[in-house]
């Protein structure tokens, strides 16, 4: 697996469309503070489904769509594509290339699209669970971000470790069946106390 190529257009510090080529190998990416360096890994973690504007450095989601400058006016929304090499399928899905797209819209609109197919925001972090990639991964450190990790509480860095071992899907899924049971449960107390009801009345009525 590796990532081929990343298409920014409104996102952050981007307001035309560009095409960062990765390639195989190692990539740097150099410029002076402020050029938009760490914006580029931002657009990464954002299009692969990162929730919090907090990480992405703003302080609401909109802050991701490029704000203008005195010479351009804002742009109405963001678009973010990365496209990986699936050849040895790294990620859950069944070809050998995926494009996984994100937009953001002012209005609060959002879509998620792979392979140009909308799909959940769940879907894309089920394919990239335990890829070390995802929403949850390791994978994209940003600035300040390790002594972050060194002085998180032992749990909060068993995280990290459960995503690197390849068992956070299997919490994830037992999450998901815990939550299922749950709400079954809920609904058989509705249901018992629906038969309690009707019973009550069953006498007077025979
Ligand atoms: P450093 O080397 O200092 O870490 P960097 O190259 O990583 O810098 P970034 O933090 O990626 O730089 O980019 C910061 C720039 O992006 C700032 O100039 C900021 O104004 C610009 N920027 C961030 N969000 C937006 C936005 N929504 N619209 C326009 N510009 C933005």
């Amino acid at each position: 697996m590796y990532l081929k190529s990343l298409q920014i257009q409104g996102f952050k510090s981007f307001p035309d469309k560009i095409t960062i080529h990765f390639g195989k190998g190692l990539t740097a990416i150099v410029g002076p503070n402020g050029s938009g360096k760490s914006n580029i890994s931002d657009a990464i973690r954002w299009v692969l489904g990162e929730q919090s504007f907090k990480s992405l450095r703003g302080t609401k989601m909109e802050d991701v769509v490029f704000s203008g400058t005195q010479k351009r006016r804002p742009m109405g929304a963001a678009e973010v594509s990365l496209t990986i090499d699936n050849t040895s399928r790294f990620v859950r899905f069944d070809c050998d290339e995926v494009t996984v797209t994100r937009r953001y819209f002012r209005s609060g609109e959002s879509e998620f699209l792979v392979n140009k197919k909308p799909v959940r925001l769940k879907d894309i972090h089920e394919m990239f669970m335990d890829t070390g990639l995802g929403r949850d991964g390791y994978s994209v450190i940003g600035q300040g971000r390790i002594d972050e990790v060194l002085s998180k509480k032992s749990e909060d860095r068993r995280e990290l470790f459960e995503e690197a071992a390849g068992i956070t899907k299997y919490r994830y899924k037992k999450d998901e069946a815990e939550r299922k049971l749950a709400a079954a449960g809920e609904n058989l107390a509705r249901v018992s106390d629906i038969i309690e009801e009707l019973s009550a009345q069953l006498g007077p009525m025979e």
